[in-house]
């Protein structure tokens, strides 16, 4: 089902103008009110927007104008009138801090209820939300989108893994919302305690907050019995639901774009990269009131496309996020994303998706071992708890993932193994599949 159809399917055409229109009430706004802004955008009139294409003139916002002005200094409107502050950890030092106003939640829930239903979220569903509660965005998310949308949401929350199995056993809800490393956990534990997927009362999941991919999914769906769609965004523009796939076709997340219009540009230039070319996700947040944003330079590596879909939905797809430009590892000179590694473990059936990728640096040069869980299959198949190397299968398996990984990604990387259950697992929010030892040994 389709949430908002007057939107949604609006035919490209009108989309455009539409989009030209609040960019042009965008510009007058951000620059009345936003001190960055009207220093940024003084050359800029807002009559000077003729259509959407001439936002490739105009300067990027970057995550590091928002830690400049911390916390509050990129807000459009005075402290009194948020009524909802949101914080992003990243991965150093202060928090990216966003507000809302009343609008603002009330666009955040309408977007989270537009990606439930694409998802395959009815009114009169039971929603299992096990994405964090807290200042992270997802939780209160899909939360407010859940009950938009017409759904009884279980605030569950991540974490406690025991409870979440007895909560999803005892409600029997239809949908569950989650980060897709989390999905695996508890579809191991359920495993684990031999309870079949198709006992599950689980239909719909949506996942998102970090790089997943298509092998991830197939693992995830036959492990809870759910048709998997993957939901996108970041706390800077919203949280979730600035795009989320459709189960119709499940390929390409549509993005809210009459709200947040995306380009795709050159990591290097910052030029715009014609459709279907990879490169930096861009938003501009169309009608947010607390927190709008010029050209958001988001860091995720994908892709446009305006093809029709199955759905009806006439919003632009953009292909899954390969990672964060700053997740990419440069191994001697090669690019590598951890999600290339992830599809190529996968395609081996005797290796597991709990993987993680340890870098480290000799010298000038980056060295990356990538630590894998062995299936359990190819253990009680080996007739041996061992891992050594010296075992004539484990050495076989291991040139096999090194060789394939060397195929599909161009530079050597070593593999080690590990027995089930050994690795980190998620537990309840993203997963740190990267372990970057360089930091240290430069310190050291
Ligand atoms: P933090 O930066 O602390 O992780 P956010 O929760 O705002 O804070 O995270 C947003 C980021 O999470 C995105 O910029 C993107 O890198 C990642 N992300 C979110 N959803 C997805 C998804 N479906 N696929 C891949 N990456 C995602
Ligand atoms: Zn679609």
């Amino acid at each position: 089902m389709i949430f908002e159809p007057e939107l949604e399917t609006l035919p490209r055409e009108q989309l455009r103008d539409l989009q030209a229109d609040r960019l042009r009430a965008l510009i007058g706004y951000v620059r009345e009110r936003v001190p960055l802004y009207r220093e940024r955008l003084a050359d800029v009139e807002a009559g000077d927007i003729a259509s959407i294409d001439d936002l490739a003139g105009l300067p990027f916002t970057r995550k590091d104008d928002l830690r400049d002005t911390y916390p509050f200094g990129m807000l459009a409107v005075p402290r009194e009138e948020l009524v909802r502050i949101h914080a992003s950890s990243g991965t150093t030092g202060k928090l990216t801090v966003v507000g809302y106003t009343a609008a603002d939640l009330d666009l955040f829930a309408r977007v989270n209820a537009r990606s439930l239903a694409a998802a395959g979220g009815k009114p009169g569903m039971l929603l299992h939300n096990a994405y964090g509660y807290g200042l992270f965005t997802g939780g209160l998310g899909l939360h407010y989108g859940g009950e938009r949308l017409g759904l009884a949401v279980v605030p569950v929350s991540g974490g406690l893994t025991e409870r979440q199995l007895m909560l999803i056993e005892d409600f029997r809800p239809d949908v569950i919302a989650c980060t897709p490393s989390y999905a695996l956990t508890l579809a191991q534990a359920f495993r684990e305690r031999a309870v079949a997927p198709d006992e599950l009362s689980l239909r719909y999941a949506l996942l998102g907050a970090e790089p997943w991919t298509e092998a991830m999914r197939s693992e995830i769906d036959a492990g809870l019995g759910v048709v998997s769609t993957n939901i996108y965004g970041l706390s800077e523009v919203i949280g979730p639901g600035v795009s989320c796939e459709c189960m119709e076709e499940r390929a390409g997340l549509h993005v809210n774009e009459d709200q947040f219009l995306p380009e795709v540009v050159d990591p290097d230039s910052g030029e715009p990269l014609p459709e279907g070319e990879e490169g930096v996700l861009v938003f501009t947040t169309l009608t947010k009131e607390a927190l709008p944003l010029v050209r958001y330079w988001t860091g995720d590596i994908a892709s446009l496309s305006s093809l029709p879909c199955a759905c009806g939905r006439t919003l632009v797809r953009m292909s899954r996020i390969k990672g964060r430009a700053d997740d990419m590892l440069i191994i001697r000179g090669v690019n590598v994303y951890p999600t290339q590694v992830e599809a190529t473990l996968l395609e081996l059936s005797e290796l597991t998706p709990n993987y993680r990728i340890v870098v480290s640096r000799t010298g000038t040069l980056d060295h990356a071992e990538v630590e894998v869980e062995v299936s359990e299959t190819f253990l009680r198949e080996a007739g041996t708890d061992s891992l050594s190397d010296e075992l004539a299968h484990v050495h076989e398996l291991r040139g096999r993932a090194e060789n394939r990984l060397r195929d599909r990604i161009g530079c050597s990387l070593q593999v080690t193994f590990a027995a089930p259950g050994m690795l980190p697992r998620s537990e309840g929010g993203k997963l740190e599949r990267v372990i970057d030892r360089r930091a240290a040994e430069v310190n050291a």
